[in-house]
C-alpha cells in the first residue's frame, strides 16, 4: 500500500477537510448493506470517534446476523422513515446513486447537511454530492476508509482491523477476484498484525450457514440454464422458491456456476415481490456485467452487478438473457478475468 505520505488529488484533499470539520456524522450505507459497506461504516464510525466526532451508523435495511462481530461492538441503526438524526455531514460508502440507500433517498435529498460520498464504484452522471472520497481501481470501500483513516491521523484499534478486513475479503472474495492487488494484499498482513483474524472472521461470516441453505441452493440450481454455447449461465429463483426455503445470499450460488470452464457471465434472478425482480450478474471475463445491468436501471463494476426489474419473472429474464447474449455475441470471446463488487 501507499505510504501515509502518499499526496491525495486536491478532490480527496477536500474530502479530508470536510471529515475534519464536521463534528456529527451519519454514515449511510446501500440497501442490504454487504460487508464492504458495513466494515466501512465500523472502520470509519470507530476512526472518527476516536478524533472526538459523534457518529451514528444509518441504513435502510439491516445487517446480516453473520455480522455480529461488527454489530456488538457499534449499534447500527435501520431507518424507520421520518426525520434523519441530527448531524452536520453524511457519508454514504459503497454507492453512488442516492436511489441506492431505498428508502432514505427522499430524506437524505432534502437534508441540508453536506454529502461525502466515498466509494469505487464507476459513475457517469452528474456530481449530487458535495465532496467525494473515489478510486475505481480500490478493491473496496473498506480501503478507502482505511486511506483516509491514515491521512487523518485517526487511532486505529483491531476492530477498526476486524471491520476493514472484513470490506477487503467481502469484495476481493476472499483475495481470488482480481481487484485483488499488492495493496489489498500489504494491508491485509498489516490489518492482521493490528489484530484482524482471518480464520475467525472466515469462520463468522461463511461456516454459520443456515441449516436449510444447501436445499435452497438445489432448488435454485435446478433451474440452471446456459445460453450462447454455454458462455451464459442464468437461473432463477420465483418468490417462494417453488417450495423449497429461500436462498439469501446469492454469492455461493454465482460462485459455483462461475467455476464452470465455459462459463463467462452468470444471471440469478429473483423475485423478491410480486411483479419485482432482483439481478445479479457476474462476468470472469472482460465481458460488462456494468453495462449489462445499466440497461436495466442498475449498476455496478465491471464483473459484479446488479439491477431491480420491474415484471414478472419470466419477462425479466427472458430480457436480460436476450441482452445479455446479444453483448456477448457482439464481443465474441473474451480473455479470462475475476471481478469486484
Ligand atoms: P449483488 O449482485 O451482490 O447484489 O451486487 C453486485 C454489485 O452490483 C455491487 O457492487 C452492488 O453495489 C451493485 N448493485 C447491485 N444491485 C444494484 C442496483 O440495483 N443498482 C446499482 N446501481 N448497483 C447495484
Ligand atoms: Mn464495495
Amino acid at each position: 500500500m501507499p505510504p501515509p505520505t502518499t499526496p491525495l488529488d486536491t478532490e480527496s484533499e477536500r474530502a479530508l477537510a470536510l471529515l475534519r470539520a464536521g463534528t456529527r456524522f451519519l454514515l449511510v450505507g446501500h440497501v442490504r448493506p454487504d460487508g464492504d459497506c458495513l466494515g466501512g461504516q465500523a472502520a470509519l464510525a470507530r476512526g472518527l470517534q476516536g478524533l472526538g466526532k459523534t457518529v451514528t451508523i444509518l441504513n435502510p435495511d439491516p445487517p446480516a446476523p453473520a455480522f455480529d462481530f461488527l454489530t456488538r461492538e457499534l449499534p447500527y441503526l435501520t431507518y424507520a422513515g421520518g426525520a434523519l438524526p441530527a448531524h452536520d455531514v453524511v457519508v454514504l460508502l459503497d454507492f453512488n446513486e442516492l436511489a441506492r440507500t431505498g428508502p432514505m433517498a427522499e430524506a437524505l435529498a432534502h437534508a441540508p447537511s453536506k454529502k461525502l460520498v466515498v466509494d469505487h464504484h464507476p459513475y457517469e452522471g452528474r456530481a449530487w454530492w458535495d465532496e467525494r472520497f473515489v478510486d475505481v481501481t480500490a478493491s473496496a470501500t473498506g480501503l478507502l476508509v482505511w486511506r483516509i483513516l491514515r491521512a487523518l491521523g485517526a487511532p486505529l484499534d483491531s476492530l477498526v482491523a476486524k471491520a476493514v478486513f472484513t470490506s477487503l475479503v467481502t469484495d476481493t472474495g476472499w483475495f481470488r477476484y482480481s481487484n485483488t492487488d499488492a495493496e489489498t494484499l500489504a494491508l491485509a498482513g498489516e490489518l492482521i498484525e493490528l489484530g484482524a483474524e482471518p480464520a475467525g472472521i472466515f469462520a463468522a461470516l461463511f461456516q454459520r450457514r443456515p441449516a436449510e441453505e444447501p436445499r435452497a441452493l438445489a432448488a435454485v440450481l435446478a433451474r440452471l440454464e446456459y445460453f450462447a454455447g454455454g458462455r451464459l449461465a442464468v437461473t432463477a429463483q420465483p418468490l417462494g422458491n417453488g417450495g423449497a426455503p429461500g436462498l439469501d445470499d446469492g454469492d455461493p450460488l454465482l460462485d459455483i456456476l462461475r467455476a464452470v470452464a465455459r462459463v463467462e457471465v452468470v444471471l440469478y434472478l429473483r423475485e423478491t415481490e410480486p411483479g419485482l425482480c432482483k439481478l445479479s450478474a457476474r462476468s470472469k471475463t472482460a465481458f460488462d456485467v456494468n453495462r449489462l445491468a445499466r440497461r436495466f436501471g442498475g449498476g455496478g463494476h465491471v464483473k459484479a452487478a446488479g439491477a431491480t426489474i420491474r415484471g414478472t419473472l419470466s419477462d425479466a429474464r427472458a430480457q436480460v438473457v436476450a441482452a445479455a447474449v446479444e453483448m456477448l455475441d457482439s464481443r465474441g470471446a473474451s480473455p479470462r478475468g475475476g471481478r469486484a463488487s
